[in-house]
């Protein structure tokens, strides 16, 4: 699997992905002024979804009123361009080259966190719209930590419901539409592990709670979920 991601992902050249300068920086490949520029989580978040807090609470209104099964989640952005413009850019225009710049940019995230992560695990598409695409941008996303040396499970956990028009939908309807969307098909190769999610983006946290759920009870110890960004949901 290694080998055909590095083929897949080719470098843009020495140009800032967003303004199209000149560059230097082959990592995030993003110029030092539209770097600075890059909408940040910052500040107080929830304690469990990451969610920016602009109160004293530590658990965000969602996650106070039901607890959501995975350990924590976090992302380094909130869904605004120009992260949003890069995750269209990947996910809808196919140009696969940005989800190097991503993935480098959430695997700092991770580092950052200091959490004992023993496997990462995309969020996987269901079959037929990953053979639509050509490719699952979460997989693509998991790139730098492949080249970090992080083990990366892509087969284990598979999602049996197509559920291809999330974004109409509300958070309650997002949670019952998410309802037995993913089983777990090889459990005895996560049992007891620390597993690290990771997907394009965080909205209401239906995904990653739905995917929580089947993986504690397949015996993971900790569920981690690791999103390049936050949507911020009106309260
Ligand atoms: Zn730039
Ligand atoms: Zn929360």
């Amino acid at each position: 699997m290694a080998n055909k991601i590095e083929k897949l992902i080719f470098p843009s050249g020495f140009k800032c992905l967003i303004c199209g300068c000149e560059i230097n920086d082959d990592v995030f490949e993003i110029c030092d002024k539209c770097f600075s520029k890059l909408p940040f989580v910052k500040g107080k978040v929830c304690l469990k979804c990451g969610e920016p807090i602009f109160s004293d609470a530590n658990y965000c209104v969602y996650c106070k009123k039901s607890q959501p099964s995975f350990t924590k989640c976090f992302a380094p952005f909130v869904f605004e361009s120009p992260i949003s413009d890069l995750i269209h850019k990947l996910k809808y225009d196919g140009n696969k080259f940005v989800a190097k710049t991503l993935s480098n940019l959430i695997l700092k995230c991770f580092l950052e966190q200091n959490l004992k992560v023993d496997v990462v695990v995309p969020v996987p598409l269901y079959l037929s719209r990953e053979a639509e695409r050509g490719f699952n941008q979460a997989f693509l996303l998991t790139q730098s930590f492949i080249d970090a040396g992080f083990e990366i499970d892509n087969s284990s956990v598979i999602r049996v419901k197509n559920t291809n028009t999330q974004t109409a939908l509300s958070k309650i309807e997002r949670t019952l539409n998410m309802e037995n969307a993913f089983k777990v098909i090889n459990k005895e190769k996560l049992k007891n592990k620390n597993v690290l999610l990771i997907d394009d983006v965080y909205t209401t946290g239906a995904t990653f709670n739905a995917l929580s759920e089947v993986l504690l009870k397949a015996g993971v110890k900790n569920v981690y979920g690791l999103s390049v960004a936050h949507t911020i949901i009106e309260k």
